[in-house]
This record gives structure tokens, C-alpha cells and sequence, in this order.
């Protein structure tokens, strides 16, 4: 039996079409046809279970090989095989809907995953790299022929005879010459790493050394001995695939070390589980994040019924969940489609919002059960769960309940429990309640304990996320304004209109005004004579919530501010004229003895705002020295 023929497809020759637009990923041949095998051996399994197969299975592995001296790789399964009448339908038929409407569509696209799989090209990438490719395989059915079946990258095959004995399909592509790369065992043995890590049937590829025991030396001490064994590059039952019920802390701890090895534990994790609407299965782990927006080296992945498809996840996961590593395993997400297809799909849509939904359950769960573990890990699940309340109305809901403010004494409260607490004495004059914040507890020390005195609370926001968080929360609580503790002087941050006495006249004020002006004598300072206790600060300088805020959120680079280019530096000097400096400044008897006063004075709050460097620093402390002095 020889027979030629024309493979059958709409446009002249698929395989110019497949070398140009899968150019850059070359490599997933090995995917394709490895999956192809994998399928192969599963449809086996299944006709068995069935009973439409009624032979031995024997042992059903995917072996691959490279042989660089014929420069070629094989790909070898004892799947269900094909007969000749199957390979001219399943192969030769590239009989996709359409053809010339798919060249026009992915003209212009570059990405290989997208086309491969949609279109049924998996086994043509083969033709990516090599410049011949051999099938050649036994069906499984009773008294089929073996056949070979023969193509050079053109349209034309050749199917003959072939001379497998036993049940399963050989892939064996003749590598061309710029592909040679993929003869080297360490790239396919790395490619398949990738792709294969997980697939259900096991991939064999070559052997590797294995030391074992071999017996005892005279001394009684343990002998090894090195000696081979198969390289199987898979597991294949990984941990997603098996009932959470029937695992421990441990699987899922070790689970993690296999998917991203010499990494640090995670906090706690979510073993995802649907078949409907959409069939879903995968474990999510929440990792120690810590306070900063680093690059996250581990990544999700995304499988397709175990194959690995991508770690891009970015559609498919909401922004915030892609903090989380882990994998998800879905046959409904249209992998190999285009990404803004991806965005607009039902399926992604729903995917999406169920995964929101199992995390937001999940710390809910955490939250109600155990608190105290919870307020523990807060540190690390924090920035998480705001960076998920800002980004996701449908998060916000779930998490507001959950969410925790950490005060100066390190105190957890929920939203809830924060109002309570604050209730009635941190209300203005207007019924805000007025939430303080400070960012760095040890600088804003003097701010902080001059609010404790008061009776304040004050909660500690230092991480980055923090900004934008208070900018939302702030949207989100009803009457309530955040305001950072050094913004301001408290009397002032928690206005409660209690007019306080003025102990200097407004000649000595409008006076003492101008005495700092002139020792200050910088614009980016407005100086103000306030009343306030005798005992507060006689100068203090502030910068402006507002202000601050949008410095903050620059430096976090969001909020839209960034087309303002950088801020200017804006700040307030609060001059206490009810301090007896004030007194003592207004009666020196020398101009210059009251701007040395005022200027003393003013560095000490620059000073204590950790505002006071370089030359300005070095002239206070020789200033400050010169007094001791006299
Ligand atoms: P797809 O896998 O998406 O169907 P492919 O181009 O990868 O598309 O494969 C086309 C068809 O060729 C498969 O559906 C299958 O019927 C057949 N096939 C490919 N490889 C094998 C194999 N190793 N064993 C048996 N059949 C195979
Ligand atoms: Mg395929």
C-alpha cells in the first residue's frame, strides 16, 4: 500500500503561515505533541474502562528522545494509535473553518499560543522545527495495520505501510538546521520541565543517576553506588487534582516547595473546587508578602487538564489575587485566544469573580475562627486585602468586615470595632469623626503623645498601600476624615471649637509674626501665631494632610497625580503665642537677639520633624553650641 496526497486546506500552505506567526515560541512543540501523546494514552484508558478495549494496557508512558547524531526527537506513546484511514481524517484534514479569515485575523499577532490548540495546529508546530516528520503507528483495534505516514513541510504526505508492532503512535521529527538548539537534552529536559511537570501520564525522558545503598564496607559504614534510573519528568497526580479532604497541612506545604522549591512557607492557602458553570480546580496560597510592593518571582499558573499553559494569569485572575501564587487548572478558560477575547469571555468573567469570592470567604473564615492567628498574620495579609478593597468593589464588601487597623499600641480593630472605640471624643465641631494616623511612629513621636495626653487614639498606616487605602476609606466611611497626627497641632487636627485665650495683644502677635518671617525667610514656610496651651510646643512645623497625601501617593506612583509633576514642599509654622517664649522673644531688646530667639527655636522644630540636614543642621548645632557657651 503507498498512497500520495494533497493535506487539505483553504490556503495554499498552512506551514509558511505557522513558521511566521509562531516564530517566537518555538518550543511549545513540545507541548503539543507531548499532549497529543498524553491524550492518546488517556483515550486508551478510557476504551478500556468502557470495555471497548478489552486488551492489556500495559504501561502507559510518554517517552522522548533525542538522538543528535540522526538530529532527530522522537515522541513515543502507547496510546490508542491511529489507523491510515484516521491519519488522513485526523491529520491530513486541516480542515478548519474558514482558513483565509485566520491568516487575515493573526496577521499581525505574535503570539504562538494563541493560534496553536484554537485551529487544531498542534501537530503542525511540530513542522517549527523540524523539516520532515514521520508518524508511525499500530491502532489499537482489532486487526488494524501498522501505517507510517510521511510529510516535508510541504502539502504533499505520503502514507505507507509502517512496521510498529505494538499499539501506540511514534513522532519523529528530523530537526532542520536552525533548530538544532533543541537536540541539546538539557533544553528538552528544561522545556519539558515546563510544560509537563504535572501531565497525568508519565513522560519519560532518558535515565538519570540515582545513588543507592550497596551494602557495608569492613568498617561496618554504608556503601552507595551510583546506577541509573528513569527520568520521569512528572508528577503525575499533583495535589489539585486530589480531594481536600483527604489532605493535610503537610501536602499542601510540600505541594508549594514542588511548584516554587526554595521558597518560604506561605501563610495559608484555598484549595479551589467547581464543575459549575465552568469547571475549575487549583490551590491558591497567600504568601508572606511583607510591607512592599516587590516583584513577585512566583507567579500563578495556569493549567489546561494539567497541561501548563502560561504564568500570565492577568486576565484571568482579578489584579490583587495575582499576589498569590499557586495554580488553577481550568478546561473553560479559552487559552488560546487573544487577550482582549479573554477580557470580554463569559467564563473569564465568572472565573474571576468566584475566585474573588473563595478568597474573600476564606479570610472571612480566618478572621471569624481565629482571630488571634488572624491579627498575627495581618502584617503579612494586609496589603493584600486593601490592595484588594481599593481594586474590587465586590472584594470591599467582603473585607470590610475583616479588615484590621493597628493603633500605636498595637491594638487590631475591625472598622467596626475603630468607630466604637473612638466614639464621641474624636468628633469636631461638625460631627467629623477624625480618624489620626501616623506613619512612623518613632518620628512622629512628640505629635503622637501630645494626641495620647488628650485622650486620642492613634492608628499606625506605614506601608505603601497605605495611602491610597486611607484616600479610599476615606471615600467609603461615612463623616469621617483621616488625618495624619503631625498635619497639623492637635487642637487644630480635632477642631472642637474651644476658643482658647490669647495671652499677647494682636500688635504683639502681628509683631511676633514678623520676627519669624524675617528669621525664617523661606517661602516654603507660612508662619501663623496661634493660641494654644502654654504647655504645647512654642513652634511647631507641619505639612498639610492634603499636601502630604498627595506626596505620599506620588511616591507610591498612583492616584493620578503623577501629570502634576513632582510637588513643591509646603509647610506650616505654628508660632504658640501663649508659650513664654513668645514672651521672652518679644521682650529681648534687640532685633537681632529676636530673630536668633525665633530662629533657635524654629530649627528645634525642624529638628524634631527630622526636617533639619546638611548646612542648616551644622549651623544650628555651632549656634546651639556658641549658646552653651555664654
Ligand atoms: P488536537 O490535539 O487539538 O485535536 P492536533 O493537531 O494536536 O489537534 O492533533 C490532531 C489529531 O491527531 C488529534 O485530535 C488526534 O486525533 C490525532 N493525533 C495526534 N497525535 C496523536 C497520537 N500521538 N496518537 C493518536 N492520535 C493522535
Ligand atoms: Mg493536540
Amino acid at each position: 500500500m503507498q498512497e500520495k496526497g494533497t493535506i487539505s486546506i483553504h490556503t495554499e500552505n498552512i506551514f509558511p503561515i505557522i513558521k511566521k506567526f509562531l516564530y517566537s515560541d518555538h518550543e511549545i512543540f513540545l507541548r503539543e505533541l507531548v499532549s497529543n501523546a498524553v491524550d492518546a494514552s488517556q483515550k486508551i484508558k478510557r476504551l478500556a474502562a468502557l470495555g471497548e478495549y478489552t486488551g492489556d494496557l500495559g504501561q502507559l508512558q510518554v517517552e522522548v528522545s533525542v538522538n543528535k547524531k540522526k538530529k532527530t526527537i522522537t515522541i513515543s506513546d502507547s496510546g490508542l494509535g491511529m489507523t491510515a484511514e484516521e491519519i488522513k481524517k485526523y491529520i491530513n484534514q486541516i480542515a478548519f473553518s474558514g482558513a483565509s479569515e485566520f491568516v487575515e485575523k493573526f496577521k499581525d499577532a505574535g503570539d504562538a499560543k494563541e493560534i496553536i490548540g484554537k485551529f487544531g495546529l498542534g501537530f503542525y508546530s511540530a513542522f517549527m522545527v523540524a523539516d520532515n516528520v514521520e508518524i508511525d503507528t499500530l491502532s489499537y483495534q482489532e486487526g488494524a495495520e501498522p501505517a507510517k505516514w510521511i510529510c516535508d513541510g510541504s502539502t504533499e504526505f505520503e502514507i505507507t505501510e509502517g512496521k510498529r508492532k505494538t499499539r501506540g503512535t511514534t513522532i519523529t521529527l528530523h530537526v532542520n538546521k536552525d533548530s538544532e538548539e533543541f537536540l541539546e537534552e538539557s533544553r528538552i529536559q528544561n522545556i519539558l520541565t515546563k510544560y509537563a511537570k504535572f501531565l497525568p501520564i508519565e513522560v519519560k525522558f532518558g535515565e538519570k543517576d540515582k545513588s543507592v545503598e550497596d551494602g557495608e564496607d569492613k568498617d561496618g559504614k554504608k556503601k552507595w553506588k551510583t546506577v541509573k534510573e528513569d527520568n520521569i519528568i512528572n508528577n503525575t497526580t499533583p495535589l489539585w487534582t486530589k480531594a481536600p479532604a483527604d489532605l493535610t497541612d503537610e501536602d499542601y506545604l510540600k505541594f508549594y516547595k514542588e511548584l516554587y522549591p526554595f521558597s518560604e512557607d506561605p501563610l495559608f492557602w484555598i484549595h479551589l473546587n467547581v464543575d459549575y458553570p465552568f469547571e475549575l480546580t487549583g490551590i491558591l496560597y497567600f504568601p508572606k508578602i511583607k510591607n512592599d510592593f516587590e516583584i513577585q518571582k512566583n507567579k500563578i499558573q495556569l493549567y489546561s487538564r494539567q497541561v501548563f499553559i502560561t504564568d500570565e494569569v492577568k486576565d484571568v485572575v482579578p489584579e490583587f489575587l495575582m499576589l498569590l501564587h499557586g495554580v488553577i487548572d481550568s478546561p473553560d478558560i479559552p487559552l488560546n485566544v487573544s487577550r482582549s477575547y479573554l477580557q470580554s469571555d463569559g467564563n473569564v468573567k465568572k472565573i474571576n469573580a468566584y475566585i474573588t469570592k473563595k478568597v474573600g470567604e476564606k479570610l472571612g473564615d480566618l478572621f471569624k475562627k481565629e482571630r488571634e492567628s488572624y491579627e498575627k498574620k495581618w502584617d503579612d495579609i494586609g496589603l493584600f486585602v486593601k490592595y484588594g478593597m481599593i481594586s474590587e468593589e465586590k472584594f470591599y464588601d467582603k473585607a470590610k468586615d475583616f479588615v484590621l487597623v493597628k493603633n500605636t499600641e498595637k491594638k487590631c480593630f475591625t472598622l467596626k470595632e475603630y468607630e466604637t472605640h473612638i466614639e464621641s471624643n474624636q468628633v469636631d465641631k461638625d460631627k467629623n469623626k477624625i480618624w489620626l494616623y501616623a506613619t512612623n511612629p518613632a518620628k512622629q513621636d512628640a505629635f503622637i503623645s501630645s494626641a495620647i495626653d488628650k485622650g486620642y487614639d492613634v492608628l499606625v498606616f506605614d506601608t505603601p498601600i497605605d495611602s491610597h487605602f486611607i484616600n479610599h476609606m476615606e471615600m467609603k466611611l461615612e463623616n469621617t476624615q483621616i488625618k495624619r497626627v503631625d498635619a497639623d497641632n492637635i487642637d487644630k487636627l480635632i477642631d472642637k471649637d474651644e476658643k482658647r485665650e490669647m495671652v499677647i495683644t494682636d500688635e504683639q502677635k502681628e509683631s511676633l509674626k514678623g520676627i519669624f518671617d524675617t528669621a525664617i525667610a523661606n517661602k516654603t514656610y507660612t508662619v501663623a501665631v496661634e493660641a494654644l496651651a502654654p504647655s504645647d510646643a512654642p513652634v511647631s512645623v507641619t505639612m498639610p494632610e492634603f499636601m502630604r497625601r498627595m506626596k505620599d501617593m506620588q511616591a507610591t506612583g498612583g492616584g493620578g497625580f503623577n501629570m502634576f509633576g513632582s510637588m513643591p514642599d509646603s509647610y506650616n509654622v505654628t508660632v504658640n503665642g501663649n508659650h513664654k517664649l513668645a514672651d521672652k522673644i518679644l521682650n529681648a531688646s534687640e532685633t537681632e537677639a529676636k530673630e536668633g530667639l525665633a530662629k533657635q527655636a524654629f530649627d528645634l522644630a525642624l529638628l524634631s520633624q527630622g526636617l533639619l540636614e546638611g548646612k542648616a543642621l551644622t549651623d544650628f548645632i555651632k549656634r546651639s553650641t556658641a549658646i552653651l557657651g555664654e
